[in-house]
């Protein structure tokens, strides 16, 4: 059997909680793992002078996948967020949330089963903003206002939303990539090329020009406000999502919500130099060290990249035992429960144990 080195990274708050429970998760389906335990976060600030130390960085790099449970935004430090760093320094340049329903996890919604493919480096989120009242803004508005004629208000703060052809091609073709992969049916890219001619425009262009190179897989467009009326309301016409950087984070916590919220929703992001996988949810501060929150988002993005490294078996098994528990809703965290004060909730751990014993017996059956 071959062993996988992969890197985990513990993270803070509830972090290491969830990312013990999930690490033997993951050694209960029988695969060889050699664990490479790596910690980043506000935990080690003081000790280590940086929330992201560059061992961290270096792990990945060498293994090339990585499991990270979450991380705080330090407050006031100068660093933006240890999660937005990361991205950028190994060029995690696909953010992949698929939102499945599981039965036993109360939502408006039945059967919903999308995956969102968001971009993940550029848009508005590349950073490129200029402060109202500072002499760069004013530089700005005068090169808007000679090279466009068009006024901007002299008090407005400015930010920038750069999508390229290569950004743009990279994340279209990872969306139909991934489709061809998991046996996905349809592609819908998401934008508002009607007002945003050149950005939006840009990344609807590209889109059908990669659509063509794959004829097996349907493609179609929507614009991003008529989606999210669409999602809410007919969820079941639509399968792969793929979206520039805003929409995708505002439509992957939209998705969350359908199939009943951020304790059961997983996330990978993916680039050339390797896969971090990570649950959807922060840090959770206040549960900070109290054995009380679900673990399942983090397991089933272990169950990501189970399937990332072709272990397709154990992925299975594991997302089937998670199915089970929750659908038994007997072994559930508050979280899952009807109502969040029932005694009978379990901790974060027995949880775990739960899905590991829902393992074994499966195996027997
Ligand atoms: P959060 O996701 O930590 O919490 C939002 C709400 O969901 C809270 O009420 C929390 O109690 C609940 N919740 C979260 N995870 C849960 C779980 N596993 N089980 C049960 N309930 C759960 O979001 P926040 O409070 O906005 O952020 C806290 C910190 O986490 C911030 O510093 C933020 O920057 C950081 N954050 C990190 C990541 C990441 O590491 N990728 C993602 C989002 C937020």
């Amino acid at each position: 059997m071959a062993t996988h080195n992969i890197t985990l990274i513990r993270g803070d708050g509830i972090g290491p909680e969830i990312a013990e429970v999930t690490r033997k998760c993951i050694d209960a389906t029988g695969i060889s793992v050699e664990w490479d335990i790596q910690e980043a976060g506000i935990d080690i600030m003081e000790t280590a002078g940086t929330p992201l130390p560059d061992s961290v960085i270096a792990s990945i790099r060498k293994n090339k996948v990585a499991i990270k449970a979450p991380i705080t935004t330090p407050v006031g430090t100068g660093f933006r967020s240890v999660n937005v760093a990361m991205r950028k320094e190994l060029d995690l340049y696909a953010c992949v949330r698929p939102c499945k329903s599981y039965d036993g996890v109360r939502s408006r919604f039945k059967n919903i089963d999308l995956v969102i493919v968001r971009e993940n480096t550029e848009d508005l989120y590349a950073g490129i903003e200029f402060e109202k009242g500072t002499p760069e803004a004013a530089e700005i508005i005068g090169h808007i206002e000679r090279l466009t004629q068009k006024q901007v208000r002299k008090d407005s703060g400015i930010s920038i939303k750069p999508i390229s052809v290569m950004g743009t091609e990279r994340i279209v073709k990872y969306a139909f990539e991934y489709a061809r992969k998991n046996k996905r049916k349809k592609v819908t890219a998401v934008h508002k090329a009607n007002i945003l001619k050149f950005s939006d425009g840009l990344f609807l262009e590209v889109s059908r020009e990669v659509a063509k190179r794959y004829p097996d897989i349907e493609f179609e467009d929507r614009i991003v406000d008529n989606m999210c009326m669409q999602l809410v309301q007919k969820p079941e016409l639509y399968d792969v999502l793929v979206l520039p950087n805003l929409y995708g984070d505002i439509l992957s916590d939209l998705c969350a919500g359908l199939i009943g919220g951020l304790g059961v929703a997983p996330g990978a992001n993916i680039g050339e130099k390797g896969a971090l996988f990570e649950a959807t949810h922060g840090s959770a501060p206040k549960y900070k060290g109290q054995n009380k929150v679900n673990p399942v988002a983090l397991i089933l993005s272990g169950v990501l990249m189970l399937r990332h490294i072709d272990e397709m078996e154990a992925a299975d098994r594991l997302d089937q035992a998670v199915a089970e528990v929750i659908r038994e809703g007997k072994d559930v965290t508050y979280d899952l429960k009807p109502n969040r004060n029932d005694p009978t909730a379990v901790g974060t751990r027995e949880m775990g144990d739960a899905i590991i014993e829902r393992m074994k017996a499966d195996v027997k059956k």
